[in-house]
């Protein structure tokens, strides 16, 4: 299937990650999927920790999700005109994320962070945006971009076809360190339309921010006039009902969001105060579009998803348990490798690394090989971690702790095996 693939596709895949070239193996090719497992067209089943990357909150196929979107879809798949639906999902939206009080959906998080910086920079009248090493937006052209040389700098194009032109507005700092930010705003912070910061970086694998770093950025951002931009893509409604926002209890002036809100089919939003959201049109003169956005099938799967996890008052304390039983396993079986698990709630990863890994360079200098034969292992024996440490593993509310305690008993063989 894969040559079959490579035949038609770029790569054989409709996204790199999906190649598992990081792992130097080639992908798996899915059948179905159920609550926490994964089928491949050679029926061999396998724990998913990769859950869409996150978008299953629930697990694969949740039977009430699936019943909305049947149901759904009799009445139609795409209006392109409004529908009680989109109401429904602003209100849910807006009770439960914090700093915000109007949303717009769109179809992806890349499409929700486009739109969020283009109204960062409508709002302030300015032209230049920070980013932090290892924080992924997606795939807009001024957001691909990694830190050029010398210590704190306009970025470098991480892609060929975005150019050195396009980029020039997109200063780079790092993570988790706040005087790298003051640096900035030193220097240009007059012209800094906005900051846009993942609160819990995943994209790096997971790295929780310091204490007072998120502080930190509010108190700069405000005393510049420019925006702050949470990236919720992952974190919206995953380390809480109220996002990184509500657990860290540090409001942005716009939040994205993406993945859980669509209970597994295309979406994302941005959203964030009154008196910034009535700037984009018709109310206002940032143009932004879609002809699928508010899509009926994703928004009666997303409402479907939010009520189930609203009606369950312990429902992230229960994924949580299961992150701490996981992390524990993981601890207890590779503590000899010098293993470091970070984790928030049901997004983990681990590093082999001697350090703790609060940044991005900690991140770099961990043992990618080890990983690599790790996943490879476990890939044989059925549990399917992404296929790189430097991405987060997603446990759902569909995993259970025999998922758990069989992960973990791999992990251990693996590690009797290396110390062969
Ligand atoms: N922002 C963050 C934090 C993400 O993790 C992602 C994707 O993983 C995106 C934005 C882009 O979202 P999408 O892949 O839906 O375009």
């Amino acid at each position: 299937m894969f040559e079959m693939a490579k035949k038609y596709m770029s790569g054989g895949v409709n996204s790199p990650v999906r190649a598992f070239k990081s792992v130097e193996m080639e992908p798996i090719f899915v059948k179905s999927a159920r609550k926490s497992k994964l089928i491949d067209i050679n029926n061999k089943e396998y724990i998913d920790y990769i859950q869409s990357w996150g978008a299953l909150i629930l697990g694969h196929a949740h039977e009430e999700v699936v019943e909305e979107i049947k149901k759904q879809a009799e009445l139609g798949t795409s209006y392109g005109l409004c529908h009680e639906l989109e109401v429904e999902m602003a209100r849910l939206i807006v009770k439960h994320i914090p700093s915000v009080e109007m949303v717009r959906m769109v179809n992806s998080g890349t499409e929700a962070v486009m739109s969020a910086i283009r109204l960062a920079r409508a709002y302030t009248n300015r032209e230049l945006i920070v980013k932090f090493e290892g924080c992924y937006h997606g795939h807009s052209d001024g957001l691909l971009v990694k830190a050029g040389s010398g210590a704190l700098t306009f970025g470098m194009p991480s892609s060929k076809g975005v150019t050195e032109k396009i980029v020039s507005n997109t200063l780079v700092a790092r993570y988790n360190d706040i005087e790298s930010v003051k640096e900035l705003f030193d220097k240009y912070g007059e012209n800094i339309a906005c900051v846009i910061v993942e609160p819990v970086a995943g994209n790096m694998g997971v790295v929780l921010p310091k204490q007072g770093f998120l502080e930190g950025l509010r108190e700069i951002t405000k005393e510049y006039g420019s925006l702050l931009i949470f990236d919720e893509v992952i974190t919206g409604f995953r380390v809480s009902i109220n996002g990184a926002q509500g657990y860290y209890n540090v409001l942005p002036d716009i939040t994205t969001l993406g993945k859980i809100i669509g209970g597994g089919l295309p979406v994302g939003a941005y959203g964030g105060r009154r008196e910034i959201m009535e700037l984009v049109s018709p109310q206002g003169p940032v143009y932004q579009a879609g002809t699928l956005s508010g899509n009926p099938l994703t928004l009666a799967a997303g409402i479907k998803t939010i009520k189930i996890i609203e009606k369950d008052p312990d429902f992230y304390s229960k994924l949580d348990e299961l992150g701490k039983y996981f992390e524990e396993g993981i601890v207890s079986a590779l503590g000899d490798f010098d293993v470091k698990v970070n984790r928030i709630k049901s997004m983990l990863s681990f590093f082999f690394s001697k350090q703790e890994v609060d940044s991005y360079e900690k991140v770099m200098n961990s043992d990618v090989e080890i990983y690599k034969k790790l996943f490879k292992y476990l890939y044989e024996n059925g549990i399917l971690l992404s296929p790189s440490p430097f991405e987060s593993l997603f446990i759902s509310a569909s995993h259970t702790k025999e998922d758990i305690e069989k992960t973990v008993h791999y992990f251990e063989k693996f590690s009797k095996k290396l110390k062969e």
